[in-house]
């Protein structure tokens, strides 16, 4: 069931939305050569605490950290380790707090120190795919609008969109109804409703779509070993429009 939030939800929303983009606007200034990526999650983990929320992934589904680091070919659910970040590594960072019972959900990927021409390209036009996506958004508008604009943008781009992990609803669950695709054709599945929530989040890669699970299970990667980045905003539907809950 697709939930439609009440107004008194909805400010819980905002608030663990806020403390989420505000995670991530913190953690950008530690990421730099040198740093492990256990030490980036206890940042997140501390911050988290201390803004009156609880960290949204610690134990989901037995995740065993606060933050997702995924570097270089790593697509999402990276476990921080001991790994230290070097330079020219990319790093994306996903993250979710949880206020009163409500969740938070958004990433980013940023450089380590300089990076290649075709990483920072990669970067630019994963978050531009993100804001393309976003703008299909409003009450009457299909779920399939918003994948059509990702798939599109990336594919002009000549970016690989990954398809087997998707966007999804928020609330009181972190991953809720329904499934936000980044890919899809116009005017097909769900009709967006003014009060849902839902976090967009495109996945693309330098190379080819295709990816594999590590043997930790949790850690998804390229196929080819080429770079992927990942964008991840949630939002409010509105009539108009939307609103990003989880700015930075
Ligand atoms: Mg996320
Ligand atoms: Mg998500």
């Amino acid at each position: 069931m697709i939930s439609i939030k009440s107004p008194r939800e909805i400010e819980l929303l905002k608030k663990a939305g806020e403390i989420t983009g505000q995670t991530l606007s913190y953690l950008k200034q530690f990421v730099k050569p040198g740093i492990t990526t256990k030490e980036l999650d206890k940042l997140a983990y501390d911050f988290i605490l201390k803004q009156g929320a609880t960290p949204s992934f610690l134990n989901y589904d037995g995740f065993p950290a606060s933050l997702c680091t995924s570097i270089n070919d790593e697509v999402v659910h990276g476990i921080p380790s001991n790994r230290k970040l070097k330079e020219g590594d990319i790093i994306s960072l996903d993250v979710g707090a949880c206020y009163k019972g409500y969740h938070g959900d958004s990433a980013i990927t940023c450089p380590v120190g300089k990076i290649s021409k075709e990483k920072a390209y990669l970067i630019e036009h994963t978050e531009k795919s993100l804001y393309e996506g976003l703008s299909a958004i409003k009450a009457g508008a299909k779920i399939g609008d918003i994948g059509y604009k990702v798939q599109s943008y990336a594919e002009a781009h000549h970016l690989g969109v990954v398809k087997e992990l998707v966007g999804h609803g928020v609330g009181t669950d972190v991953h809720e109804s329904p499934d936000v695709p980044n890919y899809g054709e116009k005017n097909t599945g769900i009709t967006l409703k003014e009060g849902m929530v839902i976090a967009v989040e495109p996945m693309l890669n330098l190379g080819t779509a295709d990816i594999s699970i590590l043997d930790d299970d949790w850690t998804i990667v390229t196929d080819d070993a080429m770079p992927s980045a990942h964008f991840e905003h949630t939002v409010l539907v509105t009539k108009e429009g939307y609103t990003i809950l989880t700015k930075r």
